[in-house]
């Protein structure tokens, strides 16, 4: 690519808006041009206004952008990643996708719509065929596209390859989700600190209908929800990054350990992804060890991409279990987001009208 692509980033003073503005500074397709907060920060100079959260600087040619509303229009840009709040994504991504944009967003408003494609370029990349169907519903030649739920991305890319091995038709999924989950400033450190919440607003339904949509098929232009079931039980705990999930699965087919193991350690993406500048090599790493995976040490993986898995064994009441681990301002949102919108480009949807 010979010019960088200018984009913006909505709701770029938050947790995942920090990831963004920090990820895209040396991206080799994506440049950030444009910036938006709440009221609280619009009209202020970035480097002044965010309450920055990541070890390393606040890149330099970002620091002076002045914030605009998320009202505003977010300027001449093609495409925008929004890590905005559900409740203002609802009306703003609409907004402005039918304005002409191309939306990757981290919120929920949307994700459930069934014109709106909910991406992990490894687990359904064909969903993004919901763009035309989106376009001719909704009007417009923007889109948007969704990335799932942070604790969903890491449970769903497991998923897909033991579902294209085995079928699935139970999950039992437990959670145990970081602070920046929450968001900056989140929840209260009283709250949390030496402590443990069995109850994140919203979460259980999410892990429990997000895999259905990710790992179902598109017929006849429509898509339709994968048909296993999964019961969700979530938990905030005291970590900053990095969301634990202990699964239980129950299959169509009989899986021993083996299989599952050479299914799971072999999963790659398709050729189409594993080229695109934010694709891990492995999107999935098995841990032999029997104490891992563990947020401090494996949500880095491969620059926060790999969802880290470990304790495979015989489960006595479904199949298998395990344990995954993704980062989930990483893998669970900005970077995750980015590779969504490599895979837009690469597929030609950027800059394509009706
Ligand atoms: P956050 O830290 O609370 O940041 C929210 C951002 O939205 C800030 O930039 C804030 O701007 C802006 N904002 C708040 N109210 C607004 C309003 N009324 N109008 C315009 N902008 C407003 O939240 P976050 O954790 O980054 O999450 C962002 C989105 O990503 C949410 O939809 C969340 O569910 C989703 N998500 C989060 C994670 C995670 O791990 N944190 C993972 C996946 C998805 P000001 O600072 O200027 O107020």
């Amino acid at each position: 690519m010979n010019k960088r692509i200018p984009v913006a980033v909505l709701g770029a003073t938050g947790a995942v808006g920090q990831r963004f503005v920090s990820l895209l500074a040396d991206h080799p397709w994506f440049e950030v041009v444009a910036l938006t907060g709440s009221e609280r920060s619009a009209g202020q100079h970035y480097g002044e206004v965010v309450q920055w959260i990541l070890p390393e600087e606040i890149p330099s040619k970002v620091g002076p952008l002045l914030v605009r509303s998320s009202e505003e229009d977010p300027g001449d840009v093609p495409l925008v990643f929004s890590a905005l709040p559900s409740s203002v994504a609802h009306e703003v991504e609409p907004r402005l996708a039918k304005e002409g944009y191309v939306v990757c967003s981290n919120a929920s408003a949307l994700r459930m719509e069934p014109d709106v494609p909910m991406l992990i370029p490894e687990v359904n990349p064909e969903h993004l065929a919901l763009i035309d169907l989106q376009r001719t519903k909704r009007n417009g030649n923007g889109f948007v596209v969704t990335s799932p739920n942070c604790a969903t991305t890491g449970i769903a890319i497991p998923l897909k390859a033991l579902h294209d091995a085995f079928g699935l038709e139970k999950v039992h999924a437990v959670t145990l989700q970081a602070v920046s989950g929450a968001g900056y400033p989140g929840i209260a450190v009283l709250d949390i600190h030496d402590n443990v919440i069995p109850f994140i607003k919203g979460e259980e339904e999410k892990v429990e209908q997000e895999p259905r949509k990710l790992l179902g098929k598109i017929v006849n232009d429509q898509l339709q929800m994968a048909s296993f079931t999964v019961s969700a039980q979530v938990h905030r705990v005291p970590v900053s990054d990095g969301h634990l999930a202990a699964l239980s699965i129950g299959f169509s087919r009989k899986a021993s350990l083996e299989e599952a193991r050479s299914v799971l350690t072999g999963f790659r993406a398709p050729e189409t992804v594993r080229s695109l500048p934010s694709a891990p090599e492995k999107p999935l790493i098995l841990r032999e060890e029997i104490d891992r995976p563990q947020p401090r040490l494996d949500r880095t993986a491969q620059d926060g991409m790999a969802v880290v898995l470990g304790r495979l064994q015989p489960c006595p009441v479904l199949d298998l279990k395990l344990v995954s681990l993704v980062h989930n301002t990483l893998r669970g949102a900005a970077s995750g987001s980015i590779l969504n919108a490599e895979l837009i480009v690469a597929q030609g949807y950027l800059g394509e009208s009706d």
